[in-house]
């Protein structure tokens, strides 16, 4: 082969022209076996760190994903509940209940509401029973009971 700047001849397996110096193209494969080995290493120096990171943003995406499905399980219920609202004058509570279970009891006011009684009540008589029964009591003491 020739030289690619002054054209001579070379001779096999040299580097470096001997009649100009410019480097022969043989010459320039060989640095880039270096970086070739060198690029698996620091490929593996950085895989820790990232697996690391990649898990704690799993376990932050099962949080997350938990944190939602609550929330979007205690929406659902609520907009599909049924409601008893019973109003006196010093305040109210509400009863959030489907057929299967009192979900939930807000208050304002004076109104009381015990959701822990109220579901183990419900366990044991009905829903139905439980509900008809809170909103006689509290009609008989003067309350005004609405059902939604
Ligand atoms: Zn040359």
């Amino acid at each position: 082969m020739n030289c690619r700047n002054c054209g001579n001849l070379l001779q096999q397996g040299v580097m470096v022209c001997p009649y100009c110096g410019t480097p022969v193209n043989n010459g320039m494969q060989q640095p880039m076996g270096g970086p070739m080995y060198q690029q698996p290493m620091m490929q593996q120096q950085y895989a820790p760190p990232k697996k690391s990171g990649s898990a704690l943003k799993i376990i932050l995406g099962v949080i997350g994903g938990i944190i939602l499905l609550v929330i979007v399980v205690a929406v659902v219920i609520v907009l599909t509940s049924k409601k008893l609202k019973c109003s006196a004058a010093g305040g109210s509570f509400t009863v959030y209940y489907t057929d299967s279970n009192i979900w939930a009891c807000t208050t304002t006011g004076t109104g009381t509401c015990d959701l822990d009684l109220l579901q183990s009540n419900a366990k044991t008589y009905g829903v139905d029973k439980v509900i008809s029964l809170l909103k006689t009591t509290a009609e008989n003491s003067g309350a005004v009971c609405t059902s939604e």
